[in-house]
Order: C-alpha cells, then structure tokens, then sequence
C-alpha cells in the first residue's frame, strides 16, 4: 500500500540511467549490464577462474600466502555500469546511490556466522575532501537488510596514503602497510567480522586491514566489496 502510493507520489527511477523503473533498484537494462561474479572462483580470495574448476579450490596465490580473511566475495566485475555507478556514488557525490548499491551487495550477500560490519575505513582528510565514507554508507545498507550491527569507529585509518589507482601491486602493499590501526577497545574480540569495502583490486587495503582485526581479537573474517577488478 504505502509502496504503491510512494511510487505513485515519486515514480521510481533507476539511479545508473534516471529512466524509470517497476522497483527501487536499477532498471533491468542496468542492472542485466552487471557483469556478476559467479563460480567458478577462488575458494578463499574469490579471483574468478577462467577454466571450470571444481569449487573449494585456491589459487596459486591463495596455496602459497595464508590470507588474514577466511573468504573475500564480490558482487560484480569493475566495469560498465556498476564502475559508472560507484564513479557517480564516490566522486560525484551522489549519495542517493548507496541505497541501490548496498541492496546490490545485500542481495549478494547470505550470512554464514558473521556478527559484525566493518567498513574500511578512510583518513580523516580524505573523509573532509569526500564528505563521506563510501563503504561505511554501503555497510549501513547491507547491515540494515541482515539485521547486523556496523562498527565504524574501532577500525581506523591512522595515516593518510597516496590514492592506490597508480600504483602496482607492490607498492600498494607498501603504501598501506601501517596505515591502519585499531583503537582500544575489546569489540573485536571473538567476532566474526564481515569487511565491507567498494572495491577489490589487489586486494592490498583488504589484507592490511584484515591483518589489524585479527591482532584485535577477531575469529573470522569474510570480506565482501561491491565490484571488483578482473582480468579475464
Ligand atoms: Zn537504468
Ligand atoms: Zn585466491
């Protein structure tokens, strides 16, 4: 009923394209142009593979390295209109988009024993450049919809790094190498976190911060971005 008068008050658009649409979310055309990461995939980082793998397989990378996290999940690859949407969302300021994207990674998401959110966290000044974090908004959707609570003051970004987009893999793993720290406190002992971030590149931001939650006292921790970047 309410949704039916909303609709009719203020039809619905899609938030990639502004045409209209039956839901909420984005129109079929946008969101049929998300490109979603599915199986065959890394049992442990996620990175999809290109050959039809039985699952509950790890990467080479995964074999030989022990990842801080138990599993890290994407929603869909960093390109087309889920890039155009996260530009739109994180650059341009348009916050109206967290709503979409967070029941995007909602959607994506079933909840396996984790008992808290934790968005990675952004510096201070970046957060006075942007006037926002993105995860922590994509964290409060999600959280939300599955009825978890958010932390987002314990996790923080203690120095402020060069933006990761140039850089290759070995120096993002340098640039955030003691970026994070967590603040004093006991929340996340024996929690089973669930790490939100938008998006997943080398995975460097992630590990780091993984890294600090379970020095903390975390038992788990799964990690889930909105897209992520692929090569195939
Ligand atoms: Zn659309
Ligand atoms: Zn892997």
């Amino acid at each position: 009923m309410l949704t039916a008068f909303l609709n009719l008050l203020l039809p619905p658009i899609c938030p990639a394209c502004a045409e209209h649409t039956e839901n909420r979310g984005f129109c079929r055309k946008c969101h049929d142009g998300i490109r979603f990461i599915a199986s065959p995939l890394c049992a442990c980082c996620g990175v999809p593979f290109v050959s039809q793998q039985s699952s509950g397989h790890f990467c080479a990378r995964c074999i030989k390295e022990k990842m801080p996290f138990l599993k890290a999940r994407s929603i869909g690859a960093y390109e087309g209109v889920l890039l155009e949407a996260i530009h739109m969302f994180k650059y341009s300021g348009k916050t109206s988009l967290a709503k979409p994207l967070g029941k995007l990674m909602a959607d994506g998401f079933s909840n396996k024993g984790c008992d808290l959110v934790v968005p990675v966290p952004l510096h201070k000044t970046r957060l006075k450049e942007r006037g926002f974090n993105q995860s922590l908004f994509l964290a409060r959707e999600l959280a939300a919809i599955h009825n978890l609570p958010v932390d987002y003051i314990h996790l923080k970004r203690i120095r402020a790094t060069d933006p990761q987009i140039n850089l290759k893999e070995k120096e993002r793993v340098k640039n955030v190498r003691g970026a994070f720290a967590a603040a004093d406190g006991k929340v996340f002992i024996d929690k089973h976190i669930l790490l939100i971030d938008d998006v997943y590149t080398t995975g460097a931001t992630i590990r780091e911060c993984g890294r600090i939650l379970k020095r903390a006292g975390a038992k788990g921790i799964d990690v889930l971005t909105l897209a992520r970047v692929v090569n195939l």
